[in-house]
């Protein structure tokens, strides 16, 4: 069976749909972008169109490849005392030119609606999360709505990005299971791979994992996204793994899953705010 992401983002986007309408007005979600990167520009739009189905304000800035580190922080600057701005994201990668860590610490923890700031990442850290990261929060609700225990399970997690591997670990190990993080120093991947009963894969690379590198009746969570001949898959190779075992689809998986998380998290801040 494939643990489809539609179902799942259906159901999170209706809660937020009718927490907004308890709050009772249009939380606002601003998206900074940077350059001209053309997957950013189509996951910004599809952010907004999603926010305001949810019947939350979605605005995007743009800044122009060349744009300096201080006017980021400016803008940055605008949108931390901007009332109407309940959350908002600065979407990775940025040109060269701009330290990222020194952006995302920038944020307002209160408005970090990606979870990104350090005090966000650290709070997770502790088992005391406040906003964390749509990407692997959208797996620990895939996990949920399948009925994927994680109390006492093998959880390996592939991929170490503040943005999607270690929050992973962190929320994993938050769920009791335990976790083994992978990354590209480590050897013998098949070999840890093979004892996950949840295996999470969040690296960037094709077909990454085979069927050989995985336990019979696992639970297994594709969050890479690669584009081959203008079509997207994932990091694992559908085909032989789910012979064996249940599979996320890419597209059709987590991708969803990661802007319905980020509706829920504007919703969060706008609530906190009321
Ligand atoms: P990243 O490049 O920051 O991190 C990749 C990680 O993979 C690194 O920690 C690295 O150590 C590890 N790695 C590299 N080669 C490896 C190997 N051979 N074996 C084991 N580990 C290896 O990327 P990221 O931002 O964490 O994203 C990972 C993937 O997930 C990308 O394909 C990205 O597009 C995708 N992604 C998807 C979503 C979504 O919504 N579905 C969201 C964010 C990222």
């Amino acid at each position: 069976m494939a643990l489809e992401g539609k179902p799942v983002a259906d159901r999170i986007l209706k809660e937020v749909k009718e927490g907004v309408e308890e709050l009772g007005f249009s939380p606002g979600l601003a998206i900074v972008r940077v350059g001209d990167d053309p997957a950013s520009k189509v996951y910004v739009s599809s952010k907004i169109k999603r926010a305001e189905e949810a019947g939350i304000k979605g605005t995007e800035h743009h800044l122009p490849e060349t744009a300096t580190e201080a006017e980021l922080l400016e803008l940055v600057h605008q949108l931390n005392i901007d009332s109407s701005v309940h959350g908002f994201i600065v979407q990775l990668p940025l040109p060269p030119q701009i330290n990222a860590e020194k952006v995302l610490e920038f944020i307002y923890p209160e408005k970090d609606v990606d979870g990104l700031h350090p005090l966000n990442l650290g709070k997770l850290v502790a088992g005391d999360p406040h906003f964390v990261p749509a990407t692997p929060l959208g797996v620990m609700e895939m996990l949920s709505h399948y009925k994927i225990e994680t109390a006492g399970k093998n959880a390996v997690v592939v991929g170490r990005s503040n943005m999607v591997g270690k929050p992973m670990s962190a929320l994993l190990l938050n769920a009791n299971a335990t976790v083994e993080t992978c990354h590209s120093r480590t050897k013998d991947l098949a070999e840890h791979t093979r004892r996950a009963e949840i295996l999470v894969v969040a690296v960037g690379k094709p077909k990454l994992i085979t069927g050989e590198m995985v336990r019979e009746g696992a639970a297994v969570i594709d969050v890479g996204i690669n584009r081959i001949e203008g079509k997207l898959a994932g990091d694992v190779d559908f085909e032989t793994v789910s012979k064996k075992a249940r599979v996320s689809p890419v597209p059709g998986g987590v991708g969803k899953l990661t802007v319905a998380c980020l509706m829920k998290n504007v919703l969060k801040a706008a609530q906190e705010k009321k």
